[in-house]
């Protein structure tokens, strides 16, 4: 009967919106206790827009947008089609050697500069310096809950870039069934920890691990899991990947990027948390069928 139980998991999950790996990808996960949910285009709509440029002492707006923007374009995240937004395409310069590090940004040649551009971290430790009057411009946006970007070339930071975007509708009522079910959510995510703490309070979410790298998050899953507990993970991100290979289940939003979708055991076609809710519930009734 087991196979049998299982098909009907599957052609019910395809109903629901979600495509199923293979019918192992249901075994075991009943016991799933702690649902780990990324942030970036998992609870929030990835769909960040620019919400200011602010150049550096010397510096020119236009400028500091136009490399950014530049570099971006070897970039699939989020943040990156929002710097790139609002730069006509024929602006945009060519960039030598663009590396898009996941979790990080991007650095790469625009034209006599090596540039750099992403999280405050990667430009530390590519030796630019910060100037105080970003590094206040800094604070100021990630305490309005926003996350800000830094770009910089020849030694110094040379603008901010602060982005954001909103919580999906569903996922404050999708956290809430996640939680009735009697499943732990916990948010882990690469950006700065106030705007992660702002989106936690508005989710009811009180356990949160932020500003870590994508080798991070894996490492989190792993402690979940040697603690004993079963961990779900739910993410959309090239940096979320080696997360949902590890986790006992791997939910990848059907939105997100195709390494995501790859590593994942369930991709939720629509992208909306209601639907890993709907996920969760199949597949313990799916083993109460074959029990
Ligand atoms: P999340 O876990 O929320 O999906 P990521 O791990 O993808 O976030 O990114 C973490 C941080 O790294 C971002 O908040 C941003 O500061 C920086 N970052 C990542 N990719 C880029 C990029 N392409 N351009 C600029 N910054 C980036
Ligand atoms: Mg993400």
């Amino acid at each position: 009967a087991t196979p049998v139980a299982l098909m009907v998991g599957t052609g019910r999950g395809a109903q629901l919106g979600i495509l199923i790996k293979g019918p192992e990808a249901l075994e075991q996960t009943r016991t799933v206790d702690t649902v780990v949910l990324d942030k970036t285009g998992t609870v929030t709509t990835g769909v960040m827009s620019l919400l200011r440029v602010v150049a550096g002492p010397g510096e020119d707006r236009a400028d500091v947008h136009r490399v950014a923007a530049a570099l971006e374009s070897a970039s699939e995240h989020p943040i990156a089609r929002a710097v790139a937004a609002g730069v006509a395409p024929e602006d945009t310069a060519r960039v030598g050697d663009p590396q898009a590090l996941a979790g990080l940004g991007v650095t790469g040649r625009v034209g006599s500069r090596e540039a750099v551009v992403g999280r405050p971290r990667l430009l530390r430790e590519r030796g630019l310096e910060l100037p105080p009057a970003l590094e206040d411009e800094l604070s100021r946006a990630e305490d309005t809950g926003a996350t800000a970007v830094l770009v910089g070339w020849d030694g110094a930071a040379r603008g901010v870039l602060v982005v954001g975007d909103e919580l999906k509708p569903t996922s404050a009522e999708a956290v809430r069934r996640l939680r009735a079910l009697g499943l732990r959510p916990m948010l882990l995510t690469g950006d700065n920890e106030r705007a992660a703490r702002a989106v936690a309070v508005e989710l009811g979410i009180d356990d949160v691990v932020a500003g870590v790298l994508p080798e991070d998050k894996v490492e989190t899953v792993r402690r979940l899991r040697s603690e004993g507990r079963r961990v779900a993970f739910v993410g959309d991100g090239v940096n979320d990947a080696a997360a949902l290979a590890t986790a006992d289940l791997g939910l990848a939003m059907g939105t997100g990027t195709d390494a995501a979708i790859e590593a994942g055991d369930l991709t939720l076609v629509r992208g909306d948390l209601m639907v890993a809710v709907d996920a969760l519930r199949l597949s313990r009734r799916t083993h109460a069928t074959i029990r």
